[in-house]
């Protein structure tokens, strides 16, 4: 584990703050407009208005945008026609195109590369996870979205990170890989009611674009998804998980742990060495005391790493006390990268040391490993196609 950025050689290359590309200017070829799915539902309402229209148009609009299989304007058939005409003249209906898709042998997962209007590649993943053999819970639709294009805080085991930063993506980059999934599984139902912001970057480090599509899934004339459906992932950016704690859409709260102190986490998750794991865990405890939200922690196991009973034992000693939720993410392999999943035997300890100690803990079923669903493996592998082509 070698080449990972310090502290100190990290900070410059986070980003000061969300840097969307509307209308993507100094792109050859691009479409000028901006997709309409970057617009607050109030600003849609003075567009409309601006329009010459009735402030009522946008809520037709926006059932459209996000809760219809209408891929136009010239479908959206209740509003009027010179309306939709003003629309796409300013705005184009979507900003992503769909370039890849892979769908799992069992069919649960189905994974997109989409497109973005310069050229940039992200991913998406749609989840669907079955009713329990005893015919217990419901069948569960989850979509896990892209933040980011590659990701600044570069994960040792995490494919996004070996690709370093892009850009951040904008409020409806971020919307739209949500409706693509919820067009199509309008289709084939059950139909997407959650979605996990941990497919590619990390969405603290684009907290405005983030929320934004937040507040748009939420809202009832948007999609209308439950708030409490809705989980941000982070490595653990403190001023973002500060920032959730009071945000009027307090999503829920994953946090990407991996190892419960600082000398092995500074090497997993390079952000550590900024904030360190008490300071990251007083940050959980203030948000679980603002939101009453119980904090899910996310632990990927690592073969020889990160899997041993004794760092079970801390682990549970560090989360003792505090509603927690763990889950033990089987790695995903990445080429390149010098970390292998753990076997099944040491997963299985792993867990049973935190079940004697009462931690609530999941081992999450590894999705979609034959369509290599670990998060930036399809764009890398799309990229690689495009190369070898020319
Ligand atoms: N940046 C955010 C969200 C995106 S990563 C975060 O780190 O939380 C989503 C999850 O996938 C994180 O828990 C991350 O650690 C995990 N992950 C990354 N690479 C993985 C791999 N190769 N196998 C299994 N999980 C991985
Ligand atoms: Fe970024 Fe998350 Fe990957 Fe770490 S695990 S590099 S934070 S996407």
């Amino acid at each position: 584990m070698t080449g990972l950025a310090g502290a100190t050689g990290l900070a410059p290359a986070l980003p000061e703050g969300p840097a969307g590309v509307p209308g993507v200017p100094g792109v050859p070829g691009a479409d000028a407009r901006p997709p309409i799915t970057d617009l607050s539902l109030d600003e849609l309402r003075r567009v409309v208005v601006d329009l010459g229209q009735p402030a009522y148009r946008a809520q037709q609009v926006a059932g459209w945008l996000y809760r219809s299989t209408a891929g136009s304007f010239a479908e959206m058939t209740n509003v009027p026609r010179a309306l939709r005409e003003d629309l796409e003249a300013r705005f184009r209906f979507a900003a992503l195109d769909t370039v890849a898709e892979r769908v799992s042998a069992d069919g649960e997962t189905r994974k997109v590369a989409l497109r973005l209007p310069d050229g940039e590649l992200v991913e998406s993943v749609l989840m669907r996870y079955p009713q329990r053999e005893d015919g217990t819970g419901a069948e569960r639709t989850t979509v896990c979205v892209s933040t980011q294009v590659g990701c600044p805080v570069k994960c040792a085991f995490c494919a996004t990170g070996l690709m370093g930063f892009g850009r951040n993506l904008s409020s409806g980059e971020i919307l739209e890989q949500v409706l693509t999934f919820l067009r199509w599984t309008r289709r084939h139902p059950p139909i997407v009611r959650n979605v996990v912001f941990m497919g590619m970057g990390e969405p603290m480090l684009n907290y405005e674009a983030t929320m934004a599509a937040v507040e748009r899934l939420v809202q009832p004339e948007c999609a209308g998804l439950g708030v409490h459906r809705l989980t941000v992932s982070t490595s653990g950016w403190l001023p973002g998980i500060a920032r959730l704690a009071h945000d009027p859409f307090a999503v829920r709260l994953a946090v990407s742990l991996h190892a419960p102190n600082d000398t092995l986490r500074d090497q997993l998750v390079p952000l550590n060495r900024r904030y360190p794991v008490d300071e990251l865990m007083a940050a959980c405890r203030d948000y679980q005391r603002e939101t009453g939200r119980r904090v899910t922690f996310e632990y990927t196991l690592l073969a020889g790493v990160n899997d041993s009973p004794a760092l079970a034992r801390e682990l549970a000693a560090l989360l003792a006390g505090m509603d927690t939720h763990v889950n033990l993410i089987p790695m995903n392999p990445v080429s390149d990268l010098p970390f292998a999943p753990s076997p099944p035997g040491a997963v299985e300890a792993f867990h049973a040391v935190l079940r004697e100690r009462q931690i609530i803990c999941t081992v999450r079923r590894q999705m979609g490993r034959d369509i290599q669903a670990a998060c930036g493996q399809l764009r890398a592998d799309v990229q690689r196609r495009r190369r070898a082509a020319g």
